[in-house]
């Protein structure tokens, strides 16, 4: 139904991943309002701003954060470390700041990874007052005694946090919610991968007409973008039936998958189903109240039905949250290969429901009604074919739907969905409503 994806598509993912890499993207300001105008070429995104010092839930919205330069020169006047370089290299939300300083006390305010000397460290200070610079160890190890002169020329002001959303409506009330983090500069798998995988998902669902469900996609800062847009929707989220937080998609980790909260929602078991079948080697993750935005979504009082899909897994992986996860750290062939998933995925929950067999009395005669003819949407061995046709005759109660049946007899839920549309064209089953 979405279409199997071109053999470019992982190219075409990898260069939207390119031209949004160098924004310079954080909490609030104009990284992400130049990130979602990207996005909003190819989709009509509806932009909210929500005002410094909203309350949101337990939250405030800060002032917003804007750089317009900042460096660090050496006592001989020839520079350390500069922000035009790479967002990477100011601490996130740094306060302004312009003085000469010690070397000792300027070191106070540096921040490295000397188990990683080459790299920079992404770092973000949002909730204190502080200045300070990422850079890769390594520069440390040749500084001399002497004053240096900083300048951190930023400004923290009364402004908006802004993220971007857009709804696809379906038949159905009943919505799936697909996220995406847009606060982290110059980090290519988290979360640009994240990032244009939800928009080329939307993309093809934008095109695609007969939607069931209603699709909401929401590109939006971690942490307080999803707070507000909760906050917001406090008297609605029940309408959410299934939702992913998707990160970390480009690298070459094998896919993996977080479950929600609840555990064994209609998300959660469609996500195992399809990296049962589609991904060896995947993993299934439980539920822990740490990670990205599935925190908020997940929180007791929402308690939503939102897992989050991706590959590595933030922390395992070193180039998390460094330098390193730049764009060689993507390759076009994974965010090809996730992209593949979340389509298997959503036209999963398209499809799956519930038939009763109209002949439930012996088994009916197969044959005759032409059911091994035909060529469906899925090419299937006789053998599989029938196999799969009598699973779902035998299922097909009004009780179980086919993801149901698809985990019973362990076949692929394509096999299965195939066969109860060739049964429903025999008038072998009838829909029911449930
Ligand atoms: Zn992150």
């Amino acid at each position: 139904m979405l279409d199997e994806i071109g053999s470019d598509e992982g190219l075409r993912l990898h260069q939207l991943i390119a031209r949004l890499f160098p924004l310079p993207r954080s909490l609030t300001g104009a990284g992400v309002r130049s990130t979602l105008a990207v996005l909003g070429e190819r989709l009509p995104l509806e932009i909210h701003e929500v005002p410094s010092g909203t309350q949101v839930l337990d939250w405030t919205v800060p002032l917003e954060w804007q750089v317009l330069s900042a460096r660090i020169l050496r006592p001989d006047g020839s520079i350390l470390v500069d922000w035009t370089d790479s967002p990477l290299h100011l601490l996130g939300y740094s306060v302004p700041f312009r003085g000469r300083l010690p070397l000792a006390d300027l070191l106070q305010h540096l921040h490295t990874l000397p188990e990683q000397p080459s790299v920079t460290p992404y770092r973000t200070a949002y909730y204190s007052s502080v200045w300070g610079f990422c850079l890769p160890h390594e520069r440390l190890a040749d500084l001399r005694e002497g004053e240096y002169e900083v300048l951190v020329d930023t400004t923290l002001v009364p402004g908006f946090l802004t993220y971007g959303e857009l709804v696809l409506p379906g038949q159905e009330d009943g919505e799936v919610l697909i996220t995406a983090h847009v606060c982290h500069p110059a980090q290519a798998n988290d979360n640009l991968s994240g990032v244009v995988l939800a928009a080329a998902l939307a993309e093809r669902l934008a095109g695609f007409g007969r939607r069931r469900w209603t699709y909401r996609f929401l590109f939006a800062p971690g942490t307080l973008g999803a707070i507000a847009w909760l906050d917001e929707h406090r008297d609605d989220v029940h309408r959410v039936h299934a939702g992913l937080v998707l990160t970390g998609l480009g690298d070459a980790s094998p896919p993996s998958y977080k479950r929600s909260r609840r555990g064994n929602t209609h998300i959660d078991r469609a996500v195992a189903h399809v990296l049962r079948h589609e991904a060896p080697g995947s993993r299934l993750l439980p539920f822990s109240p740490y990670g990205y935005d599935e925190r908020q979504f997940c929180s007791p009082g929402f308690n939503l039905p939102v897992g989050r899909f991706g590959r590595g897994v933030h922390g395992e992986y070193p180039e998390y949250h460094t330098s390193a996860d730049d764009l060689s750290f993507v390759g076009p062939d994974q965010l090809a290969d996730s992209l593949s998933l979340l389509i298997k995925i959503v036209g999963l929950l398209e499809r799956d429901c519930t038939y009763r067999s109209t002949a439930p009395y012996g088994e009916p005669q197969l044959g005759p009604r032409g059911l091994y003819r035909g060529t469906g949407g899925v090419a299937m061995k006789r053998a599989d074919l029938e196999m799969s046709l009598l699973w779902v005759l035998n299922l097909a109660d009004g009780e179980n739907s086919l993801l149901d049946m698809a985990e019973r007899s362990d076949l692929p839920f394509t096999q299965v969905a195939e066969a109860a549309a060739r049964l429903v064209e025999a008038g072998l089953l009838i829909d029911v409503l449930v």
